[in-house]
């Protein structure tokens, strides 16, 4: 702000503190072993707002235009990774935030669950969605102009596509993982809840040592480094009447990873 020469705009101190009290700081920090669908989302938004930014050069776009894009992106970026799975819920008038409705099996009875009407949609998912299917839409359109006027880039123009697709496609997979996994969340929690002494709740997984990590890496590069050969298995249950947890390590020398 102070760079930017708005100073004025920034909010007195104490006004800061009564928004942090209500609405708690989320530390931004490295990711380490982020799944797959994460990562490959964030590579998706990198290479929609470099295709933005070539727009502008290529004057498809004004400059002015490709900032509003960029910034479309941005928000709808951070709509998905903080609110959106906030607001899901297993069944809500939402139709783009109602669990049941989005993990239903439309060709399966077994697999679907009657909702009620869903009568809102929500600004910010509608917004995410046109802001990709308009990138998907220019690029096409340009492409078969391309073709029909037999120009020079449309080897280059066809590249782009590919990559544009992919980049929207791996977006809506973050979307669909996100939905998928605040169900899980939700299952365990219930789970959990109606715990008691005849039952146990077993979480079974790997840790790793500290090791030396990339900024953003996925789960390929991480199994792939040495020294992972702790084994967890993560006990929850109740005894006499208080939940309690016990930790099982298990060290595997070999350093050979199994699934279970
Ligand atoms: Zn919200
Ligand atoms: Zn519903
Ligand atoms: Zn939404």
């Amino acid at each position: 702000m102070e760079e930017e020469d708005r100073i004025d705009e920034v909010l007195p101190l104490s006004t800061m503190y009564a928004i942090l009290e209500e609405c708690h700081a989320k530390k931004s920090k490295e990711l380490v072993c982020v799944d797959y669908y994460l990562a490959a989302a964030i590579d998706g938004f990198d290479v929609l707002k470099k295709v933005a930014d070539n727009w502008a050069t290529t004057e498809d776009l004004t400059v002015e235009e490709s900032k509003t894009l960029k910034n479309d992106l941005k928000m709808g970026h951070e709509y998905l990774q903080t609110d959106f799975s906030i607001h899901l819920q297993q069944h809500t008038e939402v139709i783009s935030h109602c669990i049941q409705y989005a993990l239903g099996d439309p060709d399966n009875k077994d697999f679907t669950n009657e909702c009620e009407q869903h009568l809102t949609v929500c600004p910010q998912c509608e917004a995410l969605t046109k802001t990709l299917n308009e990138l998907k839409n220019r690029i096409d359109k340009k492409v078969s102009i391309c073709k029909i006027e037999s120009c020079d880039e449309l080897d280059d123009l066809e590249i782009k596509q590919i990559e544009t697709d992919y980049a929207v496609f791996n977006i809506f997979e973050l979307r669909s993982h996100i939905v998928r996994s605040k169900l899980s969340d939700m299952e365990r929690a219930k789970d959990i809840s109606e715990l008691d002494e005849t039952k146990a709740y077993i979480t079974l997984d790997w840790a790793h040592k500290l090791l030396p990590t990339k900024y953003r890496e996925t789960q390929k590069d991480f199994f792939g480094k040495d020294g992972m050969s702790y084994h967890i298995s993560h006990v929850q249950t109740v005894k006499d009447g208080d939940f309690i947890d016990y930790s099982f390590v298990h060290i595997i020398e070999n350093n050979k990873q199994v699934k279970f």
